[in-house]
């Protein structure tokens, strides 16, 4: 097979389009190019894509995840911060005339106003890669922005998806956990080794699909705040969940009394700690106490 049939993420191709752009992997802006043309596939699965489909991705590199998304998708709009590697893109990508690449901080961007302004119909999909020195914000971005999204599939590191999927009572579960799972379902779909990524990154990664609801279980109307009272919750973890409450609202005997009351009317024990309760309590909590 000549060189210009491979696919992008084939270790042979990266290289020489490494070698043709002299592109250096800027680490500062997260740049691990996946060189695994099973993992890309796996990715794409994992979004169920179909032709009908719009995806955005975040990070395109040089092109390796798009040049899948944009043979199984309908249209693909993928930022890009890194202004150097544009050429890049227009060079891998030439053959798809479904891709639209957008030179901007995905952190900037209005991505309802973005979606009204393209007039996309039908399901819109977020696939990524992520830059993973801002894995957080950008989750609370696509989590906060009133939109929801079919799906989002997103590799991040195993220890943050871990982090994302954790359940009451074990180590990892926390306001992340909560913030995450209180508006979508989560799950782990695929772990993917150092050795799929070039240049290699120091830890391993995994794929974390989050899907849309069927319905809004949780009842939670405004999430922003929602979050700031479960990350108030678990402001010491150590602490007990009493402790971290008047911590919040104020240690006067009449927050006391009130805490006191809303934690017997909830069958939640004071030496509680925070780690240990369900997205369901804290929604309760947040009812009686948080507004
Ligand atoms: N998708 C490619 C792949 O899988 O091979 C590259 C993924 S690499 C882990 C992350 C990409 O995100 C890089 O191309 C990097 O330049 C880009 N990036 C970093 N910060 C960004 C930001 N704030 N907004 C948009 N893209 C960003």
């Amino acid at each position: 097979m000549t060189e210009n049939k491979l696919s992008i993420a084939n270790p042979i191709k990266t290289n020489a389009i490494i070698k043709k752009f002299k592109l250096r992997a800027k680490k500062q802006l997260g740049q691990n190019f996946l060189t695994s043309e099973t993992a890309i596939d796996q990715i794409c699965d994992a979004a169920e894509l179909t032709d009908t489909d719009t995806v955005i991705e975040i990070g395109p590199g040089i092109g390796a995840l798009t040049e899948k998304l944009a043979q199984r998708a309908k249209m693909v709009y993928a930022f890009e911060i890194d202004e150097s590697l544009l050429p890049v893109l227009a060079d891998t990508l030439m053959d798809y005339q479904n891709v639209e690449i957008i030179n901007q901080d995905i952190l900037k961007v209005d991505l309802k106003e973005f979606i009204n302004e393209k007039q996309i119909t039908g399901a819109v999909k977020v696939v990524a890669n992520l830059p993973y020195y801002i894995t957080t914000p950008i989750l609370l971005q696509l989590l906060d922005e009133e939109i929801v999204f079919d799906n989002l599939v997103l590799m991040m590191q195993k220890e943050v998806a871990e982090r994302v999927t954790a359940t009451p009572g074990h180590r990892e579960y926390g306001s992340l956990s909560i913030g995450v799972q209180s508006r979508m379902d989560a799950k782990i779909s695929i772990i993917i080794g150092k050795k799929a990524f070039f240049p290699q990154p120091k830890i391993d990664s995994a794929v974390v699909s989050l899907t849309k609801m069927t319905t809004n279980k949780y009842q939670i109307e405004n999430f922003k705040e929602f979050n700031k009272f479960v990350r108030s919750c678990f402001a010491q973890k150590r602490k007990s969940l009493w402790n971290n409450l008047l911590n919040m609202l104020g240690r006067t005997d009449a927050v006391k009394e009130r805490v006191r009351g809303v934690l017997a009317q909830l069958d939640i024990p004071e030496n509680t700690r925070a780690e240990q309760l369900p997205i369901e309590k804290f929604k309760e909590m947040f009812d009686l106490l948080g507004k």
